[in-house]
């Protein structure tokens, strides 16, 4: 009996779970499951929970429940590959023979002094519940920052601006444009919806300082109620903290089959994974797929491929509030209620299929 030890139930440890578990006559493993969360959340959303236009209830999908699945909340604080052993914060030991990382990603705040402590983040369903508690605690016409212009802060200040129309919002980012890895049409547009709904975009911002109520710009302090943090993020700790090669991001390098380089039984999936991708609850999903064909293979005494398909992904759409969005597919670039549309349509298809 094969015992596969996941660590974190996100997109990419939920997709190795479904896969394996799909070979509904296979009775020759086992999965144990170690989430900090009793559910799988929908990371993708939790800027409208921080935002306060989502309930939580809405971004939490149970668990599969299967005999070969053992279910284990608790967190996941050190892994000793050597040994074959994942500590948990319990103080148990779990020994496994296959182990899959797949515990995402934190903020990064690039040694920017005071940001840690001082701001909000959205990185995990337990710190964007607060940060939306906070934020619902602002006084009328209040003021907030979100720092940080990529798809996260975009997303994030535009569903703030229509959660409280009454804030003053500031969205600061280092480039002379926000979404700067989007082309042209498509970050104008989301400009463009930002000056027509009163958000103050920020460029060439250098955020040097945060403290409790006050954000710093090139060393000028700015008042704020809240200061939201989107500008960055590494691998989760547990993987940081693993003395294995890690690429300039710190995120762990691994083989074409998706484990590390020196143990052949640690697999990595989604944000802790060096990829040449950009991190996605997509790139997640396919190398989760291309995992569990992997260990269906290694069960079997079948020799791994020697080339892996290539990893397509489908783009990205994000929204801009409930009724725009923007989207990139391929080359072309959506703009407008489409790929709003579509981003819903995505989510509650993922939903359908996960079981909730
Ligand atoms: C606001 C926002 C919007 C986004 N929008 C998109 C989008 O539109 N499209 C897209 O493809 N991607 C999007 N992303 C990125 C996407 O969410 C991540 O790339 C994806 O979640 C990575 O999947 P993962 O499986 O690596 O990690 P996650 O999905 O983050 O899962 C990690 C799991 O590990 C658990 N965990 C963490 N630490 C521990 C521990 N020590 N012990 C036990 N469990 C632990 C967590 O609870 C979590 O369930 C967005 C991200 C954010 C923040």
């Amino acid at each position: 009996m094969h015992h596969v030890v996941i660590l974190g139930g996100g997109y990419g440890g939920l997709r190795v779970i479904q896969r394996l578990l799909a070979e509904k006559d296979r009775k020759d493993f086992r999965i144990t499951l170690v989430e900090r969360e009793p559910y799988h959340s929908l990371k993708t959303e939790f800027y409208a929970l921080a935002a306060g236009t989502v309930a939580d209830n809405h971004l939490r999908i149970p668990f599969p429940e299967d005999d070969r699945l053992e279910l284990v909340y608790d967190l996941a604080s050190n892994i000793r590959l050597e040994d074959n052993i994942v500590e948990l914060g319990s103080g148990k030991e779990l020994p496994y023979d296959e182990l899959i990382i797949g515990l995402g990603c934190e903020d990064k705040h690039h040694g920017v002094p005071g940001a840690e402590e001082n701001s909000l983040s959205i990185q995990s369903m337990r710190r964007a519940r607060k940060s939306n508690q906070i934020i619902q605690k602002i006084r009328h016409n209040g003021r907030v920052s979100i720092v940080g212009g990529g798809l996260s802060g975009v997303e994030t200040a535009a569903e703030l601006r229509e959660s409280r129309p009454d804030l003053e919002i500031f969205l600061f980012d280092r480039g002379a444009n926000i979404l700067s890895m989007f082309p042209k049409k498509l970050y104008s547009y989301v400009t463009e919806w930002f000056v027509e709904n009163d958000v103050t975009i920020v460029n060439h911002a250098n955020i040097t300082k945060v403290e409790r109520h006050m954000i710093f710009n090139h060393d000028e302090p700015m008042e704020m109620d809240a200061i939201i943090w989107t500008a960055g993020v590494q691998p989760n700790k547990v993987a940081r903290e693993l003395d294995v090669e890690k690429d300039r991001l710190g995120r762990l390098v691994v083989t074409i089959h998706h484990h590390l380089p020196n143990y052949e039984n640690a697999f990595v999936v989604g944000d802790c994974a060096s990829s040449t991708h950009a991190p996605s609850a997509q790139l997640a999903e396919a190398q989760g797929d291309q995992i569990a064909m992997l260990l269906f293979k290694k069960w079997d005494g079948e020799p791994y491929p020697e080339k892996m398909p290539r990893i397509k992904l489908k783009g990205v759409l994000g929204s801009l509030g409930k009724k725009h969005g923007f989207g990139l597919m391929g080359e072309k670039s959506l703009v407008g209620r489409v790929p709003r549309v579509l981003k819903s349509g995505v989510l509650w298809m993922y939903k359908h299929h996960s079981g909730s």
